[in-house]
């Protein structure tokens, strides 16, 4: 009979707080209102595979040699993408002509030469304070024994050329009077490969501060098709969109269904993952910091981490249109009339 009873006060308790966790969670979705449909897509279809094309063409290009952290092809790498945001006219925070946040030799170890995380910024017109970091890595690999460059074409090539052109699109809406409400930080973070050593550095020293820093999207290859999809292509793996936000995980999903239609996979997001992918890259650090993130990636292919991932095998009409996801995203983040809220530990709780 006391079992029972037990037994019954827990079942009660169930049944009581599953309604409420589900009503709130309604709610919120309900609350999340999409911003300006008509300039969303306006800008976003900015976005062109050719041009997307044309950038990663030349950033996976032999002249930047794998873009290895410190070396020759990696400084290449970042002085191609400083003349690219002088050239569209997009300001760096750090003052004018300065695009690089050095990264001194002593941080790294084992011979690592000093290196940069390159940045942009288009500000905010009502809240300049408030933050939003796009993340891609610029380093990769650099050249194998044997001679073979690894070109990094979808590692990272895909997100940093992604960033490039989403600069573009948020600078052409400034320019027509429809930019931004927060700020927006254009993040190529170097040193990656090595072990997220350019995001660690960002974080310990951030030129933005952390608290005012709402959210990161960060992109580690977007441009492929792993063998799971190789008959839906239409797909992309999202990882931590719910972890410290669950408002940023609806609002995601509810700019997906409202413009694209990708089949938003989350099976890597799962707590238990042997992959782990949520901590191996760049916006674990900032994850780690209390920060929302979503971290947008296309999964491991037979070219992943050799010199065979080449700018060929992209398919850019899908990197197109994971862009303008990613560049919409942003977009209602920086848009909308309140600042995304983090979670509470107690706030989702049954
Ligand atoms: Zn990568």
């Amino acid at each position: 009979m006391k079992t029972f009873c037990i037994l019954s006060a827990f079942a009660l308790v169930g049944t009581c707080a599953t309604p409420k966790y589900t009503a709130r969670i309604q709610s919120l979705k309900d609350n999340i209102k999409l911003e300006d449909s008509t300039l969303v897509l306006k800008y976003a279809n900015t976005i062109t595979s050719e041009e997307l094309s044309t950038q990663l063409y030349k950033f996976a290009s032999k002249d930047f040699e794998g873009r290895r952290v410190g070396e020759k092809g990696q400084k290449k790498a970042a002085q191609f993408l400083k003349s690219y945001y002088i050239n569209e006219a997009i300001e760096s925070p750090l003052g004018t002509q300065n695009y690089y946040q050095t990264i001194p030799k002593h941080f790294f170890s084992k011979g690592i030469k000093a290196s940069e995380n390159v940045l942009a910024y288009i500000k905010g017109s009502q809240y300049p304070d408030d933050i939003i970091i796009i993340s891609a890595h610029l380093d990769h690999l650099g050249i194998n024994d044997d001679g073979k460059i690894n070109y990094g074409a979808d590692d990272d090539g895909s997100g940093t050329v992604a960033l490039m052109e989403m600069a573009q699109a948020f600078n052409t809406a400034k320019k027509e009077g429809n930019g931004p409400k927060r700020s927006i930080l254009f993040l190529h973070l170097t040193a990656e490969e090595i072990g997220k050593r350019g995001s660690e550095y960002y974080v310990k020293n951030p030129i933005f501060p952390l608290e005012n820093t709402i959210a990161n999207l960060n992109i580690d290859m977007i441009g492929r098709v792993d063998k799971i999809h190789e008959n839906n292509k239409n797909y992309l793996y999202l990882i931590g969109s719910d972890r410290l936000s669950k408002e940023l995980h609806y609002l995601s999903e509810k700019v997906n269904n409202a413009y694209f239609n990708i089949d938003l996979d989350y099976r890597f997001n799962a707590e238990n993952d042997k992959n782990n992918y949520y901590s191996r890259s760049d916006h674990y650090n900032f994850a780690s910091n209390g920060i929302p993130v979503i971290f947008y990636f296309n999964g491991e292919h037979s070219d992943y981490h050799n010199p065979t991932d080449t700018p060929d095998k992209i398919n850019y009409s899908l990197l197109e249109k994971r862009t303008k996801l990613i560049f919409a995203t942003a977009w209602q983040l920086a848009n909308q009339k309140n600042r995304l809220v983090v979670d509470t530990k107690s706030q989702f709780l049954n």
